[in-house]
C-alpha cells in the first residue's frame, strides 16, 4: 500500500476515499473508519478474497444459498450442482469448520451481485441488509458452545471486515432460553451493533411489517409473497423439509473453500468468475 506523505497527498487520499464511499453513512470518527477500512484491505489482500469467485448469470457458477427476486439472477435454490464444494453442501445441512469460508463466499455474492442488483431495482445505493433470523425449531442443541463459538467467529469477520453491512437483524419465534444466550454473544458485539439487533417471540409481525413492504415478507413471516413459482416457496428450510436434500456426487468436492479448487483457482485470473469488487454500488 502507498503511503500518502505531504499534507496535499493526504487530503488528496481522502478526498479519493471519500469518493470511494459515496452513499455510506457520515462517520463521526474519520481517523477510526480509515482504520478499518485500510485494516479490511490488508484482510482481504491476505486472505485472496477479491479472488473469491461468486456466482453471476453470465458466468454459470451455483448459488451458495437460495435466491429470489432479483433482476440480474434467475431464482434458484443451492443444488448439489458440479464445481459447489462438498463442504457447502454439508454445511447448508450442518454448521462445521468450513464455515468460514462458506460465510465469506456468501458475503462476497451478496456484495458484488446482489446488493448491486439491489441497487438498479431501487434507483438508490443499497449497501445493508436487513436480516430475518426464524428460531422455529431451535433447541438447547443449537446453543452448544461450539456452536456459540462458530457465531462468534462469524461476528468477528463481519464486524471487522465487512463494516456498516448491516440495517437490521430480527430474531423472531426466539426461544425463552435465547435470553441467556444472547447475554453471552451481546457481549461480543459492539454497540451499534446491538441497537441493530432485534429479538421478538411469536409475536413479530407488526413489527416486521414496519419497515417491511408485505409484498416483500414471506407469508408465513405475515406477509403476502409465497413465491409459489419455485420449489421450497420463499425460503427452503430444513426444518420445514420443504427442499430435497443435497448428495454430494463427485462433482461436489471435499475442499473447504466454496467452490471446487479449479474454479478457485480460475477466480485469481479471470474477471468473470470472481465479479466486480469496488466499495459501495454502481
Ligand atoms: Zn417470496
Amino acid at each position: 500500500m502507498v503511503i500518502a506523505r505531504t499534507d496535499e497527498q493526504k487530503a488528496q487520499a481522502i478526498a479519493e476515499l471519500r469518493s470511494h464511499l459515496k452513499g455510506y453513512p457520515p462517520v463521526n470518527d474519520q481517523e477510526g473508519a480509515l482504520k478499518q477500512l485500510l485494516s479490511t484491505f490488508e484482510w482481504r489482500k491476505e486472505n485472496g478474497i477479491d479472488m473469491y469467485p461468486v456466482a453471476t448469470k453470465s458466468n454459470g457458477l451455483p448459488v451458495l444459498y437460495p435466491i429470489r427476486g432479483y433482476l440480474s439472477m434467475p431464482d434458484q435454490n443451492l443444488i448439489a450442482a458440479p464445481g459447489v464444494a462438498e463442504s457447502v453442501l454439508r454445511i447448508y445441512r450442518h454448521m462445521v469448520e468450513e464455515i468460514f469460508h462458506y460465510h465469506v463466499g456468501c458475503n462476497e455474492f451478496l456484495h458484488r451481485v446482489i446488493m448491486r442488483d439491489c441497487s438498479k431495482m431501487a434507483g438508490k445505493v443499497i449497501n445493508r441488509e436487513t436480516v430475518i433470523f426464524d428460531c422455529t425449531g431451535m433447541s438447547w442443541q443449537q446453543f452448544h458452545m461450539p456452536a456459540i463459538q462458530l457465531i462468534r467467529t462469524i461476528s468477528d469477520v463481519d464486524q471487522k471486515y465487512y463494516p456498516e453491512t448491516l440495517n437490521k437483524l430480527y430474531l423472531v419465534n426466539a426461544p425463552g432460553a435465547f435470553v441467556y444466550v444472547w447475554k453471552i454473544i451481546k457481549g461480543w458485539l459492539d454497540p451499534g451493533t446491538i441497537d441493530k439487533i432485534q429479538i421478538l417471540g411469536s409475536d413479530y409481525q407488526g413489527k416486521l411489517l414496519e419497515q417491511i413492504p408485505p409484498e416483500n415478507l414471506p407469508s408465513f413471516l405475515g406477509g403476502k409473497c409465497t413465491c409459489n413459482h419455485i420449489p421450497g416457496g420463499c425460503v427452503p428450510s430444513q426444518v420445514l423439509k420443504n427442499v430435497p436434500i443435497n448428495i454430494p456426487g463427485d462433482a461436489n468436492h471435499k475442499v473447504p473453500t466454496a467452490y471446487n479448487s479449479d474454479i478457485m483457482e480460475k477466480g485469481k485470473t479471470c474477471e468473470d468468475i470472481r465479479g466486480p469488487y469496488r466499495i459501495g454500488s454502481d
